[in-house]
């Protein structure tokens, strides 16, 4: 049965990969559409050409989940998952010791999740069309596209919603959940900055986060390389702005918020999440049309963390799985 199917998944960020592992583990044979050049989706590290890297993205991630946990346990093992211990400026932050990254940038954390998975890297899909209970995807390769017997989407959900637009009942839904930006300043100095700490969140004001990315292990060390979160309001107010604009404008914040001089900088970057952080999730771990042949998830579902995002894609995976069975 499982072989004779055919399983389309829209996305390589932890949900889709978290499904698609699942379901090979069930003897099934997903594909990963990715639009991007790499796994890992918002769990993403920027490579700058002089060398100088930054998880731009997910920061970090906790597991409490047991499969989770199993996962975060073969990827130390693999030697793609290690510890972070960053110094604080105020020692009442929660800041647990269970802090973990990939190495050596964050998509090592789900690299166990693709091993023996056809993933199509480059590949956007531009448009999904429903023919009786299956699905046709096309891409900018493939306009006229491919059929399906299930479809999974995973992008956030306002993307989703774009993609399935011919899916009223499901748009009607997605347009629920609601998620916020968040500009990012990626910024390399070439003298460490004279600052105690190597991470610090706010709940107010116009920074959410700020991190030395070179304290986490097996970073590069001839930069000390910083990310700069905006708060969700900050972000929204400046969305539209170039990302050399709001490079600009994140790093006055920095400097005033750490009140200090800067050194020189060997590398000033902007970077935009439209869709970053969810803030009214779903609150169920995925959506369903009623044939069961279309599965939407992502951590939009259950809400903005990496652990939310597997386990949507699993339960997921599993929903699929019965779909064929019943
Ligand atoms: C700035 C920021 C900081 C964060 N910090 C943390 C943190 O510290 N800890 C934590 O646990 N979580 C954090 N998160 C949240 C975490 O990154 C997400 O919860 C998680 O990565 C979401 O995974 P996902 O698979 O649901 O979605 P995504 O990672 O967004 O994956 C969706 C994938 O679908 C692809 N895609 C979309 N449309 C198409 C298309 N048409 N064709 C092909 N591919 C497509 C995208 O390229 C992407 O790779 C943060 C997020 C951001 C943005």
């Amino acid at each position: 049965m499982a072989a004779k199917t055919s399983i389309a998944i829209i996305g390589a960020g932890v949900c889709g990969l978290a499904c698609a592992n699942l379901l090979r583990s069930e003897g099934y044979s997903p594909k990963i559409f990715e639009k991007s050049r790499g796994i890992g989706g918002r769990m993403a590290t920027r490579r700058a050409k002089n060398g100088v890297a930054f998880d731009h993205g997910a920061q970090y991630v906790t597991a409490r989940n047991p499969d989770f946990k199993a996962l975060m346990a073969e990827a130390m093992q693999d030697g793609s998952a290690g510890y972070w211990y960053p110094s604080r400026i105020d020692p009442n932050t929660v800041m647990s010791q269970d802090w973990m990254v990939g190495l050596p940038g964050m998509s090592g954390l789900v690299k166990p999740l693709a091993n023996g998975i056809d993933i199509r890297l480059h590949t956007e899909v531009t448009g999904v069309d429903r023919v009786s209970n299956s699905w046709c995807i096309r891409t900018q390769m493939n306009p006229n596209g491919d059929i399906f017997d299930r479809l999974v989407v995973t992008a956030p959900a306002p993307q989703a919603r774009a993609l399935l637009a011919s899916e009223p009942s499901i748009g009607r839904v997605l347009d629920r959940v609601s998620i916020e930006p968040c500009l990012a300043l990626m910024v390399a100095f070439d003298d460490p900055l004279n600052v105690k700490i190597d991470a610090q969140r706010w709940d107010s004001g116009d920074l959410a986060w700020v991190a030395r990315n070179s304290s986490k292990p097996e970073r590069d060390g001839s930069a000390d390389c910083w990310v700069v979160h905006a708060s969700p309001s900050w972000s929204e107010k400046y969305l539209e702005l170039d990302r050399d604009e709001i490079a600009q404008k994140l790093l006055s914040l920095f400097k005033s918020t750490l009140g200090i001089d800067l050194p020189s900088m060997s590398h000033m970057s902007g970077h935009k999440w439209r869709y970053a952080l969810t803030t009214s999730p779903l609150g169920k771990p995925f959506l369903e049309s009623e044939d069961k042949s279309l599965f939407v998830g992502g951590d939009w579902c259950m809400g903005a963390r990496v652990e939310y995002a597997f386990e949507s894609g699993q339960a997921i995976a599993s929903a699929v799985t019965d779909s064929f069975r019943n």
